[in-house]
């Protein structure tokens, strides 16, 4: 249920507004619109007297973007409690399902420097800042597109006053790590970093890391059942997809816990003021989810 949008995106640089096939809003994509449809279908399949076929437990979740840090424990004894797991991100690709996922690690760094008055006594100060820049770059540096490892520095605070020689800096940096053993290369170099000035400390300590999910048989079948019933609705699937982005499926994926994700809306722009989704493909996307919660039976949770 939450975004990465402030609150005030929706009254300023992204207005909830309809042009065309497009709905545009803040978290609209990604992913309040596959909350609204994964609700909807099971609203409307008691609505026509029907029942799912397994006991269906709907999970909203509001810490996931910045990593579920309360609900994971929440999500894994639910997950352990049920034959599969429906994920209702985005779907990526305009119709695309995920069916496995990379693995995401946060690390938190620190430098604490020597503060001063950058006027009067600037030799005598070590900034934090500027040490800072300097593991920016060898910490981006790190990023390797050919096996899709990336670290990013998304997010910088440091300083009091533009007149004082800054004592701190705090930087959070998000790593897409495709396997276990990325995740493992990646903390080393991280926790090898040394500070370049030697009167400035530097500090790495590991934050969140969500495991890889990868496609097993279970999921292969839980995606063919789902090809199948979409093509059954008109509104075929664009085959499967490996995401970059972390999710809940994460968490339940690497339980083992068969977890088909992706299975939300379609649109784009994730995580910036262009975020829509295609209002063309509401009814057909809810219609799949009632399909599978009438159809999927304890057959398709063997693991
Ligand atoms: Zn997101």
């Amino acid at each position: 249920m939450d975004t990465v949008h402030p609150v005030g995106t929706l009254s300023g640089p992204l207005p909830m507004r309809v042009e065309g096939d497009r709905a545009y809003g803040p978290g609209i994509y990604d992913m309040k619109g596959g909350n609204s449809i994964a609700f909807s279908a099971l609203v409307h399949l008691h609505a026509t007297g029907q029942r799912p076929k397994l006991p269906v437990t709907v999970m909203m979740i509001p810490d996931e973007e910045i990593g579920s840090p309360f609900s994971r424990p929440y999500i894994e004894v639910e997950a352990k409690k049920h034959a599969i797991v429906l994920v209702v991100e985005p779907s990526g690709d305009f119709g695309r399902v995920t069916i496995a996922r990379h693995g995401i690690a946060r690390y938190n760094v620190k430098t604490t420097g020597v503060p001063a008055h950058a006027g009067a006594y600037h030799s005598k100060g070590r900034s934090a800042i500027r040490e800072m820049a300097r593991q920016i770059l060898a910490i981006e540096a790190m990023t390797d597109y050919d096996r899709n490892v990336t670290l990013n520095v998304g997010i910088i605070h440091g300083g009091t006053h533009e007149n004082m020689v800054p004592l701190s800096c705090e930087a959070i940096v998000y790593c897409l790590v495709p396997l276990p053993e990325h995740e493992a290369e990646v903390r080393a170099k991280l926790l090898a970093l040394t500070a370049v000035d030697p009167d400035v400390k530097l500090e790495v300590s590991p934050g969140l890391y969500r495991p890889s999910f990868v496609k097993s048989p279970a999921i292969q079948r839980l995606y063919d059942h789902t090809a199948k019933l979409a093509h059954e609705i008109g509104y075929p699937v664009k085959g499967e997809r490996v995401a970059g982005g972390g999710s809940d499926g994460n968490f339940t994926g690497a339980l083992g816990v068969p977890t088909l994700d992706g299975l939300g809306v379609l649109g784009d722009g994730p995580h910036t003021h262009q975020e829509y989704l295609l209002v063309s493909c509401l009814v057909p996307r809810t219609k799949l989810l009632m399909r599978l919660f009438e159809t999927l039976d304890a057959s398709f949770g063997s693991r």
